[in-house]
């Protein structure tokens, strides 16, 4: 959140001077210690990587960034490929965790030499038959009732993603009969959680199925993919996750369960957005309207096409008005953008200083899922993406939508 990193008030206002809003803001230098931390906590393992999730902030700026600190891309479809394709990644920097994928996907995710994670017993085949199979192979567990759910990525057994434990052991041995030599075991249960117990427990679920792998099978799995899912501090109240703290746990585990069995050179990865990106990027807007009706309404100039967490699942961001951050704090507004919708909104009911026409607005944290979840239900455009780099130098990653783009796969002949 604000003050904590680079974009600071003073810092936004000049950049609505030269930059029309809506847009969302990143912060380099705040992404590239936030990344040091990270890679610093977990040097114990040897051969430790991170996978950015592409989908959280899919700009190859941004992708770049990351790839310069040795970070690797998590894809899950084609596009996303296409973006590490164009950063030059390939091979094992790429990780392909998909599911319900598309033989064109597989297809490609194969040519770039990734990593392929498969979603479902069934793709074993499926991906021999149309790409072949490659000599590294990872499943996705899905733990189902050995593992609670949380607030977004719901119940275990309730999902959609992975396999059974009795699959998965199946997997193993189908896969090791087909000739595959190289394997990985991957999980990912959570979403913005900040308990770090939750992240203990799942290192145990899969450290003790890599042990039964190993004994069942004689398969020793060369990483562990713990997933992504490490949660941000939304709100003011919230405590931000100790990664040194949650590294120390791991590490505990993966002495007693895997070190001690053998197992001590087990790669440990993980495939995080969120606390990539998420609190290193704002979403500027500027009030256009206020309306006193049952309720105040502050409207926005942005609207769900930028930002849906809130809307989709009533997903707290913080806001400050530019200005007016030490300004007492009076009125309850909900904060809407323009859609025909009406969860269109940023906040609701959210307790605010006295906001007038024209004033900027400032919605915290929208770096990781802010644009890349936009839709263009209604016409409405998505907004630009601004980078303030490490030099303090702004520049524009994304350009607005136009018009124009919204309207190019219509074809207006003959009507
Ligand atoms: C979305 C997703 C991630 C990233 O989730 P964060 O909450 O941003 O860390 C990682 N892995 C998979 C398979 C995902 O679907």
């Amino acid at each position: 959140m604000f003050n904590a990193h680079h974009l600071t008030p003073e810092k936004i206002s000049t950049i609505v001077k030269q930059y029309p809003t809506p847009f969302h803001l990143y912060d380099a230098e705040g992404i590239k210690q936030n990344v040091e931390q990270l890679l610093k906590a977990f040097s114990w393992n040897q051969g430790f990587k991170e996978y950015f999730a592409v989908k959280a902030t899919p700009n190859p700026h941004i992708m770049r960034l990351l790839q310069n600190q040795g970070i690797g891309a998590d894809c899950s479809s084609l596009a996303e490929l296409s973006l590490a394709e164009k950063l030059n990644m390939q091979g094992e920097d790429i990780m392909f965790t998909s599911n319900n994928t598309s033989k064109e996907e597989f297809q490609m995710a194969k040519r770039l030499g990734a990593i392929i994670n498969l979603d479902d017993i069934s793709h074993i085949s499926y991906l021999e038959d149309c790409a072949g199979l490659p000599e590294l192979l990872s499943f996705r567990y899905n733990p189902g009732s050995e593992k609670a759910g949380n607030v977004i990525i719901g119940k275990p057994e309730e999902a959609k993603f992975g396999l059974t434990k009795v699959q998965l052991l199946q997997a193993y041995k189908l896969a090791k009969e087909k000739g595959i030599k190289r394997f990985g075991l991957h999980t990912m249960v959570a979403s913005n959680e900040l308990n770090l117990d939750y992240f203990a427990e799942t290192a145990t679920l899969l450290f003790e199925l890599a042990l039964q792998v190993k004994a069942e099978l004689d398969i020793e799995l060369e990483f562990i993919n713990l997933g992504g899912g490490l949660g941000i501090p939304y709100k003011p109240d919230d405590k931000a996750l100790d990664i040194e703290e949650l590294s120390t746990s791991i590490k505990r585990l993966f002495e007693t369960l895997l070190k001690a069995n053998g197992l001590g050179s087990v790669k440990l990865f993980l495939e995080s957005g969120r606390y990539i990106t998420g609190p290193y990027g704002c979403l500027v807007t500027q009030v256009r309207h206020i309306k006193q009706t049952y309720k105040s309404f502050v409207g926005l100039d942005a609207t769900m096409a930028d930002l849906m967490r809130p809307g989709m699942y009533g997903a707290y961001h913080h806001v400050t008005v530019l200005g007016k951050e030490s300004d007492e704090v009076t009125e309850i507004y909900d904060l809407t953008g323009s859609l025909c919708e009406n969860n269109d909104k940023f906040a609701i009911d959210r307790m605010l200083p006295k906001i007038d026409v024209g004033d900027i607005v400032v919605l915290h944290d929208t770096g990781a899922h802010g644009y890349s979840m936009g839709f263009n239900y209604n016409g409405k455009l998505r907004s630009a993406e601004l980078l303030l780099r490490s030099d303090d130098s702004i520049q524009l990653i994304r350009r607005a939508e136009t018009l124009e783009d919204y309207f190019t796969t219509l074809d207006f002949g003959g009507i």
